[in-house]
């Protein structure tokens, strides 16, 4: 196509390639979904369907964006991990985030349409998602980041558990705010045992540990991450035709990490 004299206008887009042979995270977090959760009356401390609705939309990404190896969501959040040689928009952060945003957006939306017929989506507060990437240059940082988002999940689902129980007994959202200053993890879990008979340990996993979601192998061997270029693309065809599995499991010891290699070549 011919250029026309406006074309020079392009020369001022900036691009930021992100740096090659690092791990990209995408994290997505729903925006203002404090007050979203409650125009639309979620259960708290822990809908368990608006939940679904995030892992059916992080699912639908994964699968129409193969690059992503594993992504791990809680709340209204959802990280997703690229592979080190990913090059998806040949690396290009803001159409990266930019398409991530969007997509979980339309996919929230359109399960939550599916799950909620009865909560129809008022256009004064529609579900929205932000985005932002950040490169880790070796695994150890990628693990650490996980189990970082995981370690949080823990402490904000063993915060709003014992919070809202307090809220359902009686007290007013600010009286609750106050009895939990300065408690340490501990407190919690006398509170929730001695006053409600909640035993933290036997809440579903899936609000303790958040949910994860990975491709998974069935071979444990011939993975290591200097591959030669035969044996990454035999690997890439069997990633694009293996099975994504939901969990709830601990990520923050070992073995999660140790037994899934594929996850770093
Ligand atoms: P921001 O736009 O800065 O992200 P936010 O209001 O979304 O603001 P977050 O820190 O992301 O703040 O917290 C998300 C909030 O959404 C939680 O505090 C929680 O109250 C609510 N929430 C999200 N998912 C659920 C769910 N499945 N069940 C109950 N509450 C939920
Ligand atoms: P990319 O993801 O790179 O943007 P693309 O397929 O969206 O790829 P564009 O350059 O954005 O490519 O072009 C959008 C295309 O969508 C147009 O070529 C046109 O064929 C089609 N299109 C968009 N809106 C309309 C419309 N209202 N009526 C008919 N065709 C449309
Ligand atoms: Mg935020
Ligand atoms: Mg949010
Ligand atoms: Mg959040
Ligand atoms: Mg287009």
């Amino acid at each position: 196509m011919a250029k026309s004299r406006y074309e020079y206008v392009k020369n001022f887009e900036r691009e930021s390639i992100l740096l090659p042979e690092t791990y990209i995270v995408i994290r997505v977090d729903g925006r203002g979904f404090h007050k979203f959760s409650s125009k639309y009356d979620f259960e708290k401390p822990n809908d368990l369907c608006a939940l679904e609705v995030m892992n059916s939309a992080a699912l639908k990404l994964m699968e129409t964006i193969p690059n992503i190896i594993m992504a791990y969501g809680d709340s209204d959040e959802y990280s997703f991990l690229l592979q080190k040689r990913c090059d998806l928009f040949e690396r290009r952060e803001f159409k990266l985030i930019s398409t991530f945003a969007s997509t979980i957006t339309a996919y929230y939306q359109y399960y939550w349409n599916q799950s909620f017929p009865a909560k129809p989506l008022q256009p004064d507060r529609l579900p929205t998602f932000d985005a932002r990437t950040v490169c880790y240059p070796t695994k150890e940082l990628v693990k650490d980041y996980f189990r970082w988002r995981q370690v949080d999940c823990h402490i904000n689902n063993l915060y709003n558990t014992t919070f809202w129980s307090l809220v359902k007994s009686g007290l007013t959202t600010q009286e609750a705010e106050n009895r939990l200053i300065g408690t340490l993890s501990s407190d919690k879990h006398e509170i929730l045992f001695k006053e409600f008979g909640i035993n933290y340990n036997n809440e579903p996993e899936i609000y303790k540990k958040g949910t994860i979601l990975v491709r998974e192998l069935d071979f444990e061997s011939d993975v290591n991450t200097d591959l030669s270029k035969r044996q990454a693309q035999r690997l890439e065809k069997k990633l694009k035709k293996s099975e994504i599995k939901k969990l709830h499991c601990d990520i923050i010891k070992d073995e999660f990490w140790d037994c899934r290699p594929w996850l770093f070549s």
